[in-house]
């Protein structure tokens, strides 16, 4: 039988076999509404906290500083948008960087046609953030900076600690986006100096469509969705109870394999990393080479087009990316590696790796097998290509 790899972890991830176990019985056993007064309803009810209680210590925050959401996007949309319509009265101004992903690009756009003023701060060839241009970029207009804690396509972390003591100085909220941190690096609301974060379960081996907001206490936000009492007001609707519980459980198993998984990846990364480059010409990192998530590996191929080596890749039993999952769709090359600037074809060529729990030694071995005989067979039939 042909080996089967999945190397798209920044996508999503695999429900954990554990955390399937936790939710079953939440939806049709324990199904109750979290808002009535039996105990049924009181079951679900402390399911909720239990789980919030687990997400709030995994960044030090308070158990009355999360509200679940349906995703990472609206919890990005409710920080962007949240923000700017309850502070609208002290300002106009959004910044954040130009690799921001579309869950926080695109409600900017939104706000932008109404007569909110959004900056966007280009990065280095690395994907960083210097904190000075945001430092420049704060007018007396300034509401909100909203910058990524990781890239979802180059894995670049960028120096939120230091962007946070600028935006605590000069009093304005600071947003970050950590969908694809939560629950894989260590993440301290307070040393990162937050006031919002947004986190999402599927990235972290728990269930789709399930995500949390971080809000410091009193940060003034406007709620995204109006109706029932649920979340303090602050997300009405009736809770998704298996999907909290989920995120719950996929966060405590996260916090105790943290460390030793960190270790691992690197490993694993350095190694696919240092394979590629030393077996096959022609080929650049994207990416800072050491402030980089754990798992994740993007390289451009010269002579390459990145959605050929895609398919020839899943032909061989390889499941992998070009670009992020939602733009690689478009036809259009990554926003982010002409962000740090790559030439068109070379954006064109590019291939993102990312490696998760089930990722072991020998699939790295069998990627870089199937890697380099790949790559030969497409520049001998490239135009474009001298070998
Ligand atoms: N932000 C980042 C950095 C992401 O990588 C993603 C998902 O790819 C999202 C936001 C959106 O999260 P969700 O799929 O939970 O809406």
């Amino acid at each position: 039988m042909k080996r089967r790899v999945y190397l798209d972890y920044a996508a999503t991830t695999p429900c954990d076999p554990k955390v399937v176990d936790a939710m079953l019985p939440y939806f049709n056993k324990k199904f109750g509404n979290a808002s009535t007064l039996y105990s049924l309803g009181q079951e679900a009810k402390i399911a909720i906290d239990d789980a919030r209680e687990k997400i709030a210590t995994a960044i030090k925050a308070d158990v009355s500083e999360i509200i679940f959401t349906g995703g990472g996007t609206e919890s990005d949309n409710t920080a962007i948008k949240g923000i700017a319509y309850a502070n609208k009265d002290k300002g106009n101004h959004i910044i954040i960087s130009n690799i921001e992903h579309h869950a926080i690009t695109e409600p900017c756009k939104f706000l932008e046609k109404k007569g909110f003023k959004i900056t966007s701060i280009p990065v280095n060839k690395y994907g960083l953030v210097d904190p000075l241009d945001i430092s420049k970029a704060i007018t007396n207009n300034t509401i909100l900076v909203s910058i990524m804690h990781a890239n979802n396509e180059i894995g670049t972390i960028q120096p939120i600690q230091d962007i946070g003591k600028i935006t605590r100085e000069k009093k304005i909220y600071f947003h970050t986006d950590a969908v694809q941190t939560f629950g894989h690096i260590p993440i301290n609301i307070n040393d990162l100096g937050v006031d919002l974060l947004s986190a999402s379960a599927h990235k972290l081996y728990g269930p789709k469509g399930i995500g949390m907001l971080y809000i410091r206490k009193g940060t003034r936000i406007m709620p995204f969705l109006h109706g029932g009492d649920q979340e303090k007001k602050r997300r009405a609707s009736t809770e998704n109870v298996p999907g909290i519980v989920g995120f719950g459980k996929a966060t405590e198993i996260a916090l105790v394999e943290m460390d030793r998984e960190v270790r691992r990846l690197t490993y694993l990364r350095n190694r696919l990393i240092e394979g590629i480059l030393e077996k096959i010409d022609h080929v650049k990192l994207n990416g800072h080479p050491i402030n980089r998530l754990p798992n994740n590996v993007n390289v451009s191929l010269e002579y390459i087009e990145g959605e050929a080596i895609i398919l020839r890749l899943d032909a061989e039993g390889i499941a992998c990316s070009t670009g992020s999952a939602c733009s690689s769709s478009s036809g259009e090359p990554s926003v982010v590696l002409l962000a740090i600037g790559l030439p068109r074809e070379l954006a064109y060529g590019s291939l993102r790796l990312t490696l998760g729990r089930f990722t072991d030694e020998k699939d790295i071995n069998y990627v870089l097998e199937v890697l380099l005989k790949v790559v030969k067979k497409l520049r001998s039939i490239s135009p474009m290509a001298s070998n």
